[in-house]
């Protein structure tokens, strides 16, 4: 504008936009009240291919086109005249503005304002966002390994301390009905200093990584086995009583003692375990059913280990 407020002819607000969309990355477009549309960016042009089309299009048109092209925005159902219908539900269903995000089929994503105007005009800006949503995505990825680390044993990838009990906590709180149970094994690793001791510490973690898998492959996919401590193992297995919770100890307990672990420099490691089992009542708390099996687990050892106790 010049000092006097006149515009000069060919150099108003609306020529200075479509001079400056003709070149950029925006992308633009409008519609008239009957969804036919009536001006394209250059962008907007290069992302439907529009260069050689003649004639008149609709949104729908330009949706159609795009799926038989593999164009345009990705869409997720099936029938892309359910997006459409869906779509003009969202976009002239009141004047006013929305915001949204949109990916297209070529993998980029787009931040768009659609503005729908009181007399059906609809106003469609686009800037590309590819790069802000890649950041997006490897910060929830980041995210999602941390709390997968915060949560995980790194030496036998089994779930922590922190996990098992947890899920312990949540399981006692929401037993079911009386007559079913929770049951919990603790198991610790027989002399496992002098295993250290005597074949080195790298030994000691290929027993403990030995015994985590062999309780995996025995544990059933609804019991939880976590390593709470250095040599020390829970297995969480709801709707199981002790009695049950108590074979299954026994048979995981008879199975370690026939495993042999090869060091490093070629040695044969044998190890045992011992284990506690009890069962949650109803009123237990976490403190009180991990101190019984505890105390379970005391008794095997104190009884000369390789061997299972239970404490009710
Ligand atoms: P008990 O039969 O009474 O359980 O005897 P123990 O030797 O197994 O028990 P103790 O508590 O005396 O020793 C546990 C050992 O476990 C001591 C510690 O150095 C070792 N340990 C703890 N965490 C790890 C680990 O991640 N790797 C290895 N290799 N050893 C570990
Ligand atoms: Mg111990
Ligand atoms: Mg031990």
């Amino acid at each position: 504008m010049n000092p006097t407020g006149a515009v000069p002819f060919g150099s108003g607000p609306a020529d200075a936009l479509i001079r400056a969309f003709a070149a950029g990355s925006l992308i633009v477009a409008t519609y008239d009240p009957e969804d036919v549309l009536r001006y394209a960016s250059a962008a907007f042009k290069r992302a439907f291919r529009l260069e050689a089309v003649e004639g008149t299009m609709t949104f729908a048109d330009l949706i159609l086109r795009g799926v038989q092209a593999g164009i345009g925005p990705r869409i997720d159902c099936e029938d892309a005249r359910v997006f459409i219908a869906d779509a003009q539900r969202r976009r002239r269903s009141r004047p006013g503005q929305r915001f949204f995000t949109t990916d297209m089929v070529d993998g980029s994503w787009y931040w768009m304002t659609e503005t729908l105007l009181d007399d059906g005009w609809l106003v469609l800006v686009g800037s590309e966002i590819s790069p802000l949503k890649e950041n997006e995505q490897a910060l929830a990825n980041a995210h999602r390994r941390a709390l997968h680390e915060a949560r995980t044993d790194a030496l036998t990838a089994l779930p922590n301390r922190r996990q098992v009990l947890d899920y312990l906590g949540s399981a006692i709180l929401t037993l079911p009905a009386p007559g079913t149970s929770v049951a919990i094994v603790l198991f610790d690793l027989d002399w496992f200093k002098s295993i250290n001791d005597e074949h080195g510490h790298l030994a000691g973690d290929a027993v403990l990584c030995d015994f985590a898998a062999l309780g995996t492959s025995m544990a059933r996919p609804s019991d939880v086995i976590g390593r709470i401590g250095g040599e020390e193992f829970l297995i969480v297995m709801p709707g199981t009583a002790a009695d049950e919770a108590l074979q299954f100890a026994e048979r995981l307990r008879q199975a370690a003692s026939n495993r042999i672990v090869v060091s490093l420099v070629g040695k044969q490691v044998r190890y045992s375990v011992s284990a506690g089992v009890t069962q949650a009542s109803h009123q237990d708390t976490l403190d009180a059913l991990f101190c019984r099996a505890d105390r379970a687990l005391y008794k095997a050892k104190r009884r000369g280990r390789n061997q299972v106790s239970v404490e009710l």
